[in-house]
C-alpha cells in the first residue's frame, strides 16, 4: 500500500465520534463462565436506556463497590468529566468492552478475562445475580470501516470480547483474521461471524516460547493479503509494542491502518495506551 492508494481511499478513513458522558448504576442479572478464563457478567438497569456504543473499540469505565459494600460510588458528569463524592474514598474503576447491548432488554454485557489479582478480577470470580456495577462512558468511540479487502485482528485474553463483537458485526462475505494468544486450549472460545474468518490460535503454556512469542511468529509467518487491510491490536503493552513494530516493520503495514492498544501492562494497575510508536 502506497500514500497515493491510502489517499484516494476517504471512505476507508476512520472517524471518532463523542458521545456525552453518563454515569449509570446497574444490576447483575445472569453471571456465566464462558471458559475457565472468562466470565460474562450481564447488567440490566432503567438507566441504560440511552446507552450507546458506536465500535466494538469501545471501553467503559467499570465502578466496583468496596469488600462489604453493597453498591460502588458513582460519580457523576460535570461540565469537565466525573465528579465523585469529595467525602468518600474514590471507588476502584477499570476499563471493559461493552460487548453486547440490547437496548429493548436493557441489557449490558462484559467479558472479565480471569487473571492472578486485582480487584476487577476478584469481583468477577465471585459475581453473583443481584449485586451491583457502576459503569461510565463510552465517551467515544473510533469507528473502523466493515468494509476493508480485509481484516486482522491480534490479542490476549483481554481482547476477546472486542474482537468477538466485531466478528458479530461484519457483514458476510468480510475477509477476517484472528491471531489469538491465550494461556492454553481451554481459553478459547467459538466465535459467531458471517465473516470468512481464518483463526489462529496460540498458547502461552507452549514452553518453546516465552510470553507473547508465538504470537509474534505467528504475525511472522502469516500470509498477508494484497489490497486495504486493517490491522487492530490489543493486549499487554510490552507484548503490543512488539505486534506493531513487526507488523509496520516487517510485515509493511502502514502506520495509519493499525490501531494497537495497551489494555493493561505488566506489573502495572489499570493502564490504557494508543501505541504510536
Ligand atoms: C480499552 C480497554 C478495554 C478493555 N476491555 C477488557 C475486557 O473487555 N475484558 C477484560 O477482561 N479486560 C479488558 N481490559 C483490560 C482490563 O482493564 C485490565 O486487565 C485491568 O487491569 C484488570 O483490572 P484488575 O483489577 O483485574 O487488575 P489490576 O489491578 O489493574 O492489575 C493487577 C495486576 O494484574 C496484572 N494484570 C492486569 N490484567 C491482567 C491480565 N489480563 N492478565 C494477567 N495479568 C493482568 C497487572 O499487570 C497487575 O500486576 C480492557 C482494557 C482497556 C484499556
Amino acid at each position: 500500500m502506497n500514500d497515493t492508494t491510502l489517499q484516494s481511499r476517504p471512505d476507508l478513513e476512520v472517524t471518532r465520534v463523542r458521545h456525552a458522558l453518563k454515569f449509570r448504576l446497574l444490576q447483575v442479572t445472569h453471571v456465566q463462565a464462558l471458559t475457565p478464563h472468562l466470565t460474562r457478567v450481564t447488567l440490566t438497569g432503567e438507566a441504560l436506556d440511552d446507552f450507546v456504543s458506536a465500535s466494538f473499540d469501545d471501553h467503559i469505565k467499570v465502578f466496583f463497590p468496596e469488600p462489604g459494600q453493597d453498591k460502588p460510588e458513582v460519580p457523576v458528569a460535570g461540565p469537565d468529566g466525573p465528579v465523585f463524592d469529595p467525602d468518600k474514598p474514590r471507588p476502584v474503576a477499570r476499563d471493559f468492552t461493552p460487548r453486547r447491548y440490547d437496548r429493548e432488554a436493557r441489557e449490558l454485557d462484559i467479558e472479565f478475562a480471569l487473571h492472578e489479582a486485582g480487584p476487577a478480577t476478584a469481583w468477577a470470580a465471585q459475581a453473583k445475580v443481584g449485586q451491583y456495577l457502576g459503569v461510565g462512558g463510552p465517551r467515544g468511540s473510533f469507528v473502523i470501516p466493515a468494509h476493508f479487502d480485509w481484516h486482522l485482528f491480534v490479542g490476549d485474553e483481554t481482547a476477546l470480547p472486542a474482537i468477538a463483537r466485531r466478528l458479530e458485526e461484519l457483514p458476510a462475505g468480510t475477509r477476517a483474521a484472528t491471531v489469538i494468544e491465550v494461556a492454553d486450549p481451554s481459553a478459547r472460545i467459538e466465535f459467531e461471524t458471517k465473516a470468512d474468518l481464518y483463526a489462529e490460535w496460540r498458547y502461552r503454556e507452549d514452553a518453546v516460547h516465552p510470553d507473547g512469542g508465538a504470537l509474534l511468529l505467528a504475525l511472522r509467518e502469516m500470509f498477508l493479503p494484497d489490497g486495504d487491510g486493517y490491522v487492530w491490536a490489543a493486549g499487554e503493552a510490552t507484548l503490543m509494542r512488539a505486534v506493531r513494530r513487526l507488523l509496520c516493520g516487517e510485515r509493511g503495514i502502514d502506520k495509519r491502518r493499525i490501531r494497537a492498544s495497551a489494555y493493561w501492562k505488566r506489573g502495572a494497575q489499570a493502564v490504557h495506551e494508543t501505541i504510536d510508536e
